[in-house]
Order: C-alpha cells, then structure tokens, then sequence
C-alpha cells in the first residue's frame, strides 16, 4: 500500500515538474517571442529567431524568420526604387516643387534651389506664398490645390531670367488611397526658357537686319532700271552711270548673300572644322598676295613681320578668310597712302596675331561693338567699299570655331590693331621661306 502511495506521489512530483518545465520554457519563449517583436517594431527588420526546443516554438520561429525576410527583401526593394527616384529627381534640369494640400512646400529638387538661389531648407514646410512670392503663379497654385485646375505661363526670376512654369494638380487619392478624398496636392516644374528667347530674338532681329540691308539695293536696282525702261532715249552717258549703279548694287547683293551663308555654313559646322597643324607664314603669303591689287590701286604698303612663320592649330582655309576680311577692312579704311602692318607677339601657349593700321580709327564707344553683326560705325564708308557688316562677325566666329579670342585698341583718326589669338605649336617652328616684306 505504501509503495502504492509512494508511487502515486513519485508520479505526480514527476508530472509536476515536467508541467513546471513545460510552462518555464513556454514562459521564455513567450518573453523571447516579445523581444524580437519589439525590435521589429523599433525597424530591426533584421532580427531572427533561433534556437528553439519544442515544436511549436520552432513553427513560430520559422514562420517569423520567413516573414521578416519577405518585408526585410521588400524593404530594400522599396528604398532601391526610392533611391533611384532621388537620384533622377535631383539631377533634373527641370525645376520641380511640390506642395501638399495645406499649401506647404513638401518638396523641392536641386534644379529649382538653383534656379530660385535659395536652399531647400528656406522652402521645405513653408507655405508656398512666402516661397514662390509671385501673385499669379501662387492664385493659380491655390486654385489648384481647391479645384485641381491646372495652369501654365511664365514667370521672370530676375532680368535675364524667364522661367516656363507648368502646375498640375494631383489628385491626394493618388497617395492616400482613400477614394472619397477629394483634395488635391500641386506639382509644379520649371524651365528656364531665357535663352531660347534670346536665341528667338536673335533670330528675329537677324531677320529684320538681313531684309533692311536687302531693301536698299534692290530699290536702288528697281529705281534706276525703271527710268531706263520709262527714257529709252537717254543720254549714252547717264545711261552707262545708271548702269554701273545697278551692277554695283547687284554686287553687294551678292557680297551680302556669300557673307550670309558663310556665316550659316560656320553656324552649321561650326564644331566640326578640321583643326591640324598649319603653318601661319604660309597662310599670312596668300592672304596678302590676294589682296596685293587692292592695296595698289589705294596706294597701301603691307608690311608683314619677319617672324610670322610658325606653326599653328587651324584650319587653313577658315585663317584665310580671317586674314582676308581684317586685311581687306585695313586697306579698306585707311585713307591712300597708308601703310597695313601684320605682325605677332606670343603668349603662354598662344599667339596672338595683329592686323595693324593707320587708317581712319574706330571711336571708343563703337569698339566693343563692331563684331557684332551688321553693326558699322560708317554706313556711308562701308557701303561705297562694298561692305555688308558681317565681316567681323564671320571672323569673331571663326576664331571662337578655334577656341580663340578677338579685339580691337584703336584711336579715332591715328589708326586701329584688330587682334586675335589661336593655339601655338611650340615645338614645331616650320624652317619656311621667308615672307616678302
Ligand atoms: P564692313 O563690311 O562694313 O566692313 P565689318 O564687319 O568688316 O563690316 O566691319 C564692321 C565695321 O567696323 C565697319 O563698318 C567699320 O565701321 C569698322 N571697321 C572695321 N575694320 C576697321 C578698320 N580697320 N578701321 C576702321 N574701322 C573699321
């Protein structure tokens, strides 16, 4: 009987304590379970439960590595993609800003702190009034944010500055999800549209400078060819005056439009011109030989330095024309007897060629503008050497096309040095002939 009852109380302190066991593990992994929970809560996604006894302990450990897995992998999706959208967001040459429903700026790009001159930190949270400060653009933004109306026009920055403002409302369901929502949130991009107008102006005022300067020549040519047509018994003499009239002008008709398409041609290949060693000696020769008549007939030395012959980075027939024109406007405007000087000094890897006179000068306030096109300080001058006024702008274009720079010192009445400057081959002196002085 006893051992019966110590049998019965040795079973039950057994079962007791496999009881106590079972409920002291159930414990600590119940406090284990909890703690890895709270670091996930924390954004440790990357905890994992290991080591557990029992069966069910081991589901709910793989059941809960299993699951921080898929949100750990979809995670680091998540934040790829958001990465990626930064990066694109930032490195846009648009301008882009957004504004939430209460009218705050929530979000601004890179392009537009450089496009408004002020950092991210003076927009973000802050109501878009005191941002953007431009009336137009912030009634429509609130127009949009009420109605979802969107807009676009134009808005100037500073002076220079002119921006293409495109606002489109979106719709907040977008990001919130909830289909009732019926408020909207702006998202508004920026472009600077400055230089394509000046590039627009530029072409109109092209436009308009080439039809006035195609006017005077062809009314001129219209006018005398009518009065031959009306007096076909005019005197011999008046008519040969007239004629010569309408040749000359046809001529600079003509002048005009080879001026016109070497400058479209320079504008076209602008970047593709053949740049190799040439020899600047050589180039200097043709170029006075070619115009050695003209010169004559004016009574005009060319006097060319002896240490003109080096070798240079150019494309030859592009120095020609360089040479020809600054040459051709020495002789032109210097009164007979005058004397055309071309000579060189050297700079650090660069030289700089002269085309000196001692002609009729250039005023100060005219200086800076002479390569501009069309532009002549005496039309009257010009015209009666057959200028078009794109000389030096074809010659300040090509000197660019090399990467070089262009000017002018001249003192009204004692003569001008129109210079320019092309990369120097140091050590490829060319042992040439000698120019003719
Ligand atoms: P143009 O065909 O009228 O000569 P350019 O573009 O070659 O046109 O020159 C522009 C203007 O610059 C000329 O009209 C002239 O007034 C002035 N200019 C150019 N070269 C000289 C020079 N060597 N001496 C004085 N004035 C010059």
């Amino acid at each position: 009987m006893i051992g019966f009852l110590a049998g019965v109380v040795s079973s039950f302190c057994v079962g007791g304590v496999i009881v106590l066991l079972w409920w002291m593990r159930q414990r600590d992994f119940d406090k284990y379970a909890r703690r890895a929970m709270e670091a996930v809560e924390q954004g440790q996604y990357h905890v994992r439960m290991f080591g557990q006894h029992g069966r069910r302990a081991q589901a709910v450990s793989e059941s809960f590595n299993h699951m921080l897995q898929v949100v750990e992998s979809t995670i680091s999706q998540l934040s790829q993609e958001r990465d990626v959208l930064q990066h694109i967001l930032h490195s846009m040459a648009t301008g882009l800003v957004y504004v939430n429903h209460e009218g705050k700026v929530q979000m601004v790009n890179e392009a537009a702190e450089r496009i408004f001159k002020r950092p991210r930190e003076q927009w973000v949270d802050r109501a878009h009034w005191v941002s953007l400060r431009h009336y137009s653009l912030c009634v429509a933004i609130d127009r949009a944010l009420l109605s979802g109306t969107p807009w676009r026009g134009e808005m100037p920055v500073s002076e220079e500055s002119l921006l293409d403002v495109n606002l489109i409302p979106i719709p907040q369901t977008a990001r919130t999800g909830i289909a009732q929502d019926s408020r909207y949130e702006a998202l508004l991009l920026f472009n600077d549209v400055s230089e394509w107008r000046r590039l627009e102006r530029m072409r109109s005022d092209f436009i308009a400078n080439v039809s006035h300067e195609l006017r005077t020549p062809i009314a001129a040519i219209r006018g005398f060819a009518e009065t031959l047509l009306d007096d076909e018994d005019a005197d011999p003499e008046i008519r040969r005056s007239f004629l010569q009239t309408i040749f000359e002008e046809s001529k600079r008709m003509g002048n005009l439009v080879v001026d016109l398409l070497e400058l479209s041609k320079l504008e076209r290949e602008g970047q593709t011109v053949q740049l190799k060693d040439t020899s600047l000696g050589d180039i200097v020769d043709k170029a006075v030989r070619r115009l050695a008549k003209e010169a004559e007939e004016r009574n005009i030395s060319i006097e060319v330095a002896p240490d003109m012959e080096t070798t240079v980075w150019a494309d030859a027939d592009k120095l020609l024309q360089v040479f020809l024109n600054l040459i051709g406007n020495a002789i032109h405007y210097t009164p007979q007897g005058g004397r055309v000087r071309i000579w060189r000094d050297t700079l650090v890897e660069r030289v700089r060629v002269h085309v000196s006179d001692n002609g009729i000068g250039i005023p100060e306030e005219h200086q800076t503008r002479v390569f501009e096109r069309f532009y002549r300080v005496n039309h009257d001058r010009s015209r009666a050497s057959g200028g078009t006024g794109l000389g030096l702008a074809i010659v300040k274009h090509i000197v660019a096309v090399h990467g070089g720079e262009v000017g002018v010192t001249s003192r009204p009445g004692q003569g001008s040095d129109f210079w320019f400057t092309l990369a120097y081959l140091m050590n490829k002196e060319v042992a040439g002939p000698r120019l003719p002085q």
